[in-house]
């Protein structure tokens, strides 16, 4: 019979639901908090309840933001010719911290993937053609999806479709490593992609 009091239980199988998080680091982390002053477990509620209290989506990037527009589409200082295109929220960190991208970006929340059944219309991509509409000051846009097969088929349906409006189409540089994700790859490979970045 278990007897672990239902309260540690659930803080254990809600641990256990996360990414990376095995039933064994579930425990340790539920006996820490258990053992931890009361200020830190209380501390980390209040950041998950704030977490999807104040985090919204930013209605021109769509990337995560507390304010509609974001920083980044709010900061006049940036190169407004310029969009980078990525697949996750992750990816723009990744990039900030390379601190050699100075425009701007729109995030499409994903990849098309036929094996999950991710299509175009499951992807931001209505709302980055409505801004090249608007937005005249584009010059240019940086597909930077993953070097993965779904990130390749997501560039290349963006591709596809951007080309009739004229605009500069470019890649990250091969050297990102092949099937990995944007957000794992450190600074220094990063700015070398963004550096060498080619036509399409
Ligand atoms: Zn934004």
């Amino acid at each position: 019979m278990d007897t672990t009091p239902r309260t540690v239980s659930r803080l254990i199988e809600e641990f256990h639901r996360l990414p990376g998080i095995g039933p064994k680091t579930a425990q340790r982390l539920t006996f820490y908090l258990l053992r931890a002053p009361k200020d830190q477990a209380t501390s980390l509620a209040q950041a998950l309840t704030q977490l999807k209290e104040r985090v919204t989506t930013c209605a021109i990037c769509a990337n995560i933001a507390e304010e509609n527009p974001c920083a980044i589409c709010r900061d006049e200082a940036r190169d407004r010719s310029i969009i980078c295109v990525v697949e996750e929220p992750l990816d723009v960190l990744a990039l900030e911290r390379t601190r050699e991208y100075h425009g701007l970006y729109h995030v499409l929340h994903g990849a098309i993937s036929p094996v999950e059944g991710i299509g175009p219309e499951d992807l931001k991509i209505q709302e980055l053609l409505r801004r090249l509409r608007t937005e005249a000051s584009v010059s240019e846009i940086v597909l930077a999806t993953n070097p993965n097969l779904e990130g390749e088929a997501t560039a290349m349906y963006l591709e596809r479709l951007i080309k009739p409006l004229g605009i500069r189409m470019t890649r990250l540089a091969r050297g990102l490593p092949v099937g990995g994700d944007l957000e794992y790859a450190d600074e220094v490979t990063l700015t070398r992609a963004l550096e060498g970045r080619r036509e399409v």
